[in-house]
């Protein structure tokens, strides 16, 4: 088999990768065996500012102009919903921060998204004394639908090999790339925390964040927004919400902690005060990045292999603007963004 590109990894960074390729006509396939779950898991918020600093997230405008088309052109393709539009409702905890909310909300760049009326909370059930900010521009992508979807469609078309992809079976040479009786012209590797098994790219600076999160049920709760506090509650439909969630950098298994759902229900009652049961509680390992920038970029001795990962906490919104980069960078030899090339870091 000759083809264009192999992609290996089917999350958020993949698909939009691979929609790159479809839109531009490349032949592929795709390796996927399910050994990474950031995508699957993800809560699939976007939200063009960071909440706990006041401050705009670093190319948000850019991120989201190209993402939520791509996610509702396949929504459409796919016959199902990805995108659910809904607010992001910011909890104040003191009159203080209400008055950095103002300030904020005046900043040329965060007017546009930060509302400069404070929401008052009219929920009986929610514990929010000091009102809300609303962000605006903000939603959900159901990345699990997405992610299942796309699958479906690539094995249709026979394009998707659900297995581990074996790195020692590469042959490299200037014209390309040989792998199990697969030529390609390049490979472009978005394995997510994955990366950490692959021999051309495993010493890029990739920081595991395990988190977790809870699914519970609250009948009398009915709320239609995502709430932010310390932690969130983003309501998915049937009276359940997602509770989220953890950060920690030591553990890179899948395994579920009582030690994590103890410190979701802490930070939950803190924020409801209805009765609620837990229905659910996944984990997954964000790719995350300690300069908060991804990882994009050609490795430096094997010109036919790439890397698209370091999507970090935000891979929503990132994914489709780095994937765009990445095949400008191979297709056009554009040059990458300096602040997403690998090669800041010396690789
Ligand atoms: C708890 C949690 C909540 C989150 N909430 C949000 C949110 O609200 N909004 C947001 O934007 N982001 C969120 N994120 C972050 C987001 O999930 C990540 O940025 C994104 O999923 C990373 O996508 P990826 O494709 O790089 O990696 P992954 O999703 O990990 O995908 C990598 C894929 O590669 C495959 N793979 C790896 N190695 C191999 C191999 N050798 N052979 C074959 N296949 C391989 C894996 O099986 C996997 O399918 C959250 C993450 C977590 C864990």
């Amino acid at each position: 088999m000759e083809i264009d590109y192999i992609v290996v990894g089917c999350g958020l960074a993949g698909i939009a990768f691979c929609e790159q390729l479809r839109t531009h006509n490349k032949s592929f396939v795709v390796f996927d065996d399910s050994s990474q779950r950031s995508s699957t898991v993800a809560g699939g918020l976007y939200n063009p500012v960071v909440l706990k600093r006041f401050t705009s997230v670093w190319k948000s405008k850019e991120q989201l102009e190209k993402a939520l088309p791509l996610y509702n052109k396949l929504a459409k393709q796919f016959g199902v919903q990805l995108d659910y539009k809904i607010p992001v409702y910011r909890k104040f905890a003191s009159l203080e921060e209400q008055n950095d909310w103002f300030a904020a909300s005046d900043k040329p760049n965060l007017s546009e998204y930060l509302s400069s009326k404070i929401v008052k909370n009219t929920n009986k059930n929610i514990n929010a004394p000091f009102g809300f900010g609303e962000v605006l521009g903000t939603g959900r992508i159901d990345v699990n639908t997405l992610v299942e979807s796309y699958k479906n469609y690539l094995s249709k078309k026979n394009i998707l090999l659900k297995e581990s992809f074996n790195y020692s079976a590469i042959e490299s040479t200037d014209q390309g790339v040989s792998c199990k009786g697969i030529k390609a012209s390049q490979i472009v590797f978005s394995e997510g925390f994955g990366v950490n098994k692959n021999t051309f790219f495993k010493d890029l600076p990739l920081v595991p964040a395990k988190g977790e999160l809870l699914i519970i049920e609250a009948p009398d709760l009915n709320m239609d927004f995502v709430l932010k506090g310390n932690g969130f509650l983003i309501p998915i439909g049937n009276h359940q919400y997602i509770v989220g969630a953890t950060y920690n950098w030591n553990d890179t298994t899948h395994q579920l902690t009582d030690k994590a759902k103890e410190e979701l229900l802490d930070k939950l009652k803190n924020l409801i005060t209805c009765k609620f049961k837990v229905v659910g509680q996944v984990a997954g390992i964000r790719p995350t990045v300690k300069d908060r920038r991804p990882l994009v970029g050609q490795h430096h001795q094997h010109k036919n292999l790439y890397v698209l990962n370091g999507l970090g906490t935000r891979g929503v919104m990132i994914g489709p603007y780095v994937a765009e980069q990445l095949f400008d960078f191979i297709e056009h030899k554009k040059p990458l963004e300096k602040e997403i090339d690998i090669k800041r870091f010396g690789i």
